[in-house]
């Protein structure tokens, strides 16, 4: 019983992001052809998503350890619905939305800088390319800048992984990444198909990146930010955190040197240097503003 429970997990472990991935994608697809509203056809894909994710963590723990308990997910889903899926709307509404109008009337179009006539999907893939570009220097940035730090050490504050936790960003750095990897492909006139593709990609990889399954990834630990490398990147030594900096892609870690997956060890310590910082979220809207709360960047 043992054994089969033992190959069920290996199996898991080294299928269960490529195939969640892809059944994230081909739903929305299926989904948008059946006719159904894009904002139905790109939440049910990602829902699923979580689902599935949520069950792995309970089957196939990476760490027992690190599976949250009521007050960790009730903290982690205010994050989600208040700075995830609220602000990145108001902020599309009134940053993007004014935003173009202003130009619009200054007679100003950046479309002509996006290849509109490609594929949706292969457009989909220039804006994770280019939008993990930006996000790779904002959040290398964050790490070696005390007033960027101050905001980012909330991200990085929970003493453990698990995908509900992928949310926990202040209000301010989230405006912050809106800027790098929203905004200038809504400037560059990307439609609502191609944003949407990305943002089903961008959610469900999010969440297998901050999750608690066995995972293996193989040779797509030199592609994506997955969830072997990014356990590195909340280690409590500053040394192993300064690493992996990619949002989706690890690719530009590669190219810039900051890649990082000892092969002969595993994370230890997570969290920030100062173990008493505030978990909850209330507390956290203020902590940026406490100054050397935490020192634990550089
Ligand atoms: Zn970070």
């Amino acid at each position: 019983m043992k054994a089969t429970q033992n190959k069920t997990a290996q199996i898991v472990s080294w299928t269960a992001y490529p195939a969640v991935i892809a059944f994230g994608l081909i739903l929305h697809g299926l989904l948008l052809n059946l006719g159904y509203p894009l904002q139905v056809s790109t939440y049910i894909p990602i829902i699923l998503g979580a689902v599935i994710i949520t069950f792995l963590e309970h089957k196939f723990p990476y760490r027992k350890e690190w599976l949250p308990n009521t007050s960790d997910v009730k903290n982690d889903l205010t994050f989600i619905v208040l700075v995830q899926v609220i602000l990145p709307r108001l902020l599309s509404f009134f940053v993007a939305i004014m935003l173009l109008g202003y130009l619009k009337t200054k007679g100003v179009t950046l479309d002509r800088y996006w290849p509109h006539h490609y594929p949706p999907f292969i457009q989909a893939i220039l804006m994770v390319l280019s939008a993990d570009f930006l996000r790779y220097w904002l959040h290398r940035a964050s790490h070696k800048w005390y007033p960027l730090w101050r905001l980012h050490a909330v991200h990085h504050s929970p003493h453990k992984l698990y995908w509900v936790n992928v949310g926990r960003f202040h209000p301010i750095e989230e405006a912050l990444q809106f800027l790098f990897d929203a905004l200038p492909f809504i400037i560059l006139g990307v439609s609502e198909e191609v944003l949407a593709i990305y943002f089903v990609f961008y959610a469900i990889n999010g969440f297998f990146q901050h999750c608690n399954i066995e995972l293996r990834l193989g040779f797509l630990n030199y592609i994506i930010s997955g969830p072997e490398l990014h356990r590195w990147h909340h280690s409590f030594i500053i040394k192993e955190s300064n690493r992996n900096y990619g949002n989706n892609l690890i690719i530009w870690d590669l190219l810039f040197g900051t890649w990082f997956l000892p092969k002969d060890r595993e994370t230890e310590t997570l969290g920030l240097k100062n173990r008493e910082y505030p978990l909850d979220f209330v507390n956290q809207m203020r902590t940026p503003f406490i100054k050397g709360i935490d020192q634990g960047y550089l």
